[in-house]
């Protein structure tokens, strides 16, 4: 099969010919016998707060979220960097593994105002045409707890997408308040909704219906989202199918990082019930976590393995969770994807092998290719 890369999209596709077989010049590359795959989709991560190409930083035990965050704002302000240089540091690493789109949520808070936004902002212009950023106002202390409304006003103008929200229960303690906070600003700035929900238990399962609820009155549906959502691990099978059913039926999203360490929603029996699952990698090297390193299809062969996904139709229907293009390339698409050394794409999703090429919008960004061109 032969790609040609027009303006950055797949202008043609023909069957090979042998002609540019062993070619590799500026503008004709050979990847016989590389699998192609659609670039990823990370849609739940931080760019504003990690410690990539820090020195080292021990973490502490995590005993009351507030405690956390209070060590995390430390942890933060410590760092020689701004949000802008975290950014691009993550972004550039995002790339290398073939992630061409995310969502990042960026701290707001009334001490830092809009400072990480306006920094994320800036970036997202550098690298326009390059790596597709949504961004969501985010307030991590909390909405209410941290009396974040005006400066989650000041966000929304300033150009955030998605109005964020953590915890109505286990941080603003008013989970109804809360939400309908988080959606009176969606309705004020014609926003998407995207909630951290950590909440447990039958909790979280009321936290997530009433947002299900708002969803449907604010005529929101495909524009909001619950991440995390453990709660839909922790009740029982029934409870869960039930709750599904109405995200299904208000199109509310859920996004998970595949977290081990605790139970998470049951990905089987949403995607089951037709309910639209992302993965993102959330965090990556910070001050709640020293695990993940970025690459989305390794994220995805941990949500198979994790859900016992080993037949051929389950390996394969884990990448519509990871990505928003298709497997098998069609003239007109955008030219952002990767090639892997794999025998097929359900044995690169299984194996996540390291990224020979990956291109966005027909730009060659990562992979043994964009290393070797670097080196050049
Ligand atoms: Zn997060």
């Amino acid at each position: 099969m032969t790609l040609d890369l027009q303006k950055g999209t797949i202008s043609e596709i023909t069957s090979c010919n042998n002609d540019s077989a062993g070619v590799n010049t500026g503008s004709v590359r050979d990847a016989e016998g590389l699998q192609y795959l659609p670039a990823t989709t990370d849609m739940h991560i931080h760019l504003d707060k990690h410690f990539l190409g820090e020195p080292w930083k021990p973490l502490q035990p995590f005993i009351t979220l507030p405690g956390q965050l209070a060590f995390e704002k430390s942890m933060l302000a410590s760092l020689p960097t701004t949000a802008a240089e975290r950014a691009r540091r993550l972004i550039d690493l995002l790339l290398s593994h073939g992630t061409t789109k995310i969502r990042t949520h960026v701290d707001v808070d009334p001490e830092l105002g809009i400072s990480h936004l306006e920094d994320v902002l800036t970036v997202r212009e550098e690298y326009r045409g390059v790596m597709e950023m949504e961004i969501v106002a985010f307030p991590q202390q909390g909405l209410l707890r941290s009396d974040s409304l005006q400066v989650m006003k000041e966000a929304m103008r300033a150009g955030a997408e998605y109005v964020g929200g953590v915890d109505p229960a286990g941080l603003d303690r008013k989970v109804d308040r809360s939400l309908e906070a988080m959606f009176e600003l969606s309705a004020e700035f014609n926003a998407g909704v995207d909630l951290h929900l950590h909440d447990p238990g039958h909790l979280g399962l009321y936290t997530i219906s009433r947002f299900a609820e708002l969803t449907a009155q604010a005529n929101k549906g495909g524009r909001t989202a619950v991440s995390h959502a453990y709660c839909l691990g922790q009740v029982n099978e029934g409870e869960s199918k039930e709750l599904a059913q109405q995200l299904k039926a208000n199109d509310v999203a859920i996004i998970t990082s595949v977290p081990l360490d605790r139970p998470m929603p049951r990905v089987d029996q949403l995607v089951a019930e037709g309910v639209r699952v992302h993965v993102g990698s959330d965090n990556i090297l910070d001050a709640w976590s020293p695990f993940g390193n970025g690459d989305l299809l390794a994220r995805g062969a941990k949500l198979a393995e994790k859900f016992g996904w080993i037949l051929d139709d389950e390996l394969l229907q884990t990448y519509p969770l990871i990505s928003a293009g298709t497997l098998a390339p069609k003239a007109g698409d955008p030219a952002s994807f990767m090639l892997v050394a794999a025998l097929n794409a359900k044995h690169a999703l299984a194996y996540a092998p390291a990224r020979t090429a990956a291109f966005s919008n027909g730009k060659l960004v990562g992979g043994k290719w964009a290393e070797a061109m670097t080196k050049a």
